[in-house]
């Protein structure tokens, strides 16, 4: 029994198709650690010519996915089986961060709707969206990309996805802090020797070095990081 199902709808579904049998994704769905199933857009079109969008109202340049194909997509799902969340990969929503991957990944079903073109019919948004997430600041012009960022995001965080299921809990953000700096063998290249803490073998002070070094680079770096933990 996988431990969560994500729905990818997509109006071009081949850009999804390799990220998810690659990679940690990959191997999470090979592991049956999670169910992906994407589903083409343009099977729910009205029309046969497989029609998706069409013009704005009022005009402008752009074209906006209508509403027809999205809800026949999303509501033959949700006859199916209850979601957690209908998310639209938006710029205007949310930010993703860790402490939302982390909820996601405590759900059991969702829905993810990656937007082309102009963007979405907006009564799709006022209906049937549960969730907006952006993944930054920037447009991109497709919410493949984005739902792809975000579903990485959740699923190395699944008990059996990555191999040392303690490293996820280590990365970045987890607790605030940015990640302390890694080092491996040789202990010596080209003259740069790696710290001593971290060849001596004493855990205690490997562990506090490593916090000291996650402290100070996220002062430097993130200040805003450690006015939230503290
Ligand atoms: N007109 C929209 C706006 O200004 O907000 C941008 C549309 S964009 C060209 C097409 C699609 O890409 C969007 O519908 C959304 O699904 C996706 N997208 C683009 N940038 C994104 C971001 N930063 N985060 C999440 N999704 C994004």
């Amino acid at each position: 029994m996988p431990l969560i199902r994500i729905d990818i709808i997509s109006a071009v579904p081949q850009l999804v198709e390799p990220m998810i049998s690659q990679s940690i994704i990959g191997r999470a769905v090979s592991k049956g650690v999670v169910e992906i199933y994407v589903h083409n857009l343009h099977d729910y079109a009205e029309d046969k010519f497989r029609h998706i969008d069409d013009a704005p109202f009022g005009g402008g340049a752009g074209m906006i996915i209508k509403c027809a194909p999205v809800f026949v997509c999303i509501e033959k799902l949700l006859s199916e089986r209850h979601y957690d969340e209908i998310i639209y990969m938006s710029p205007d929503g949310e930010m993703l961060n860790q402490e939302l991957a982390n909820q996601l990944s405590l759900s059991r079903n969702i829905i993810i709707l990656a937007g082309h073109y102009k963007g979405i019919d907006q009564r799709i948004r006022d209906v049937l969206i549960t969730k907006e997430i952006s993944i930054g600041d920037y447009v991109l012009s497709g919410g493949e990309l984005p739902a792809l960022v975000m579903i990485d995001s959740i699923v190395r965080l699944l008990p059996g996805a990555i191999g040392d299921s303690e490293s996820a809990l280590e990365d970045a953000f987890q607790n605030g802090l940015l990640d302390s700096p890694h080092y491996t063998r040789p202990a010596e290249f080209r003259g740069m020797k790696v710290p001593d803490v971290l060849l001596g073998g004493n855990h205690a002070s490997i562990r506090s070095w490593r916090h000291e070094q996650a402290v100070d680079k996220t002062q430097r770096r993130r200040p805003d990081l450690l006015d939230t933990f503290e």
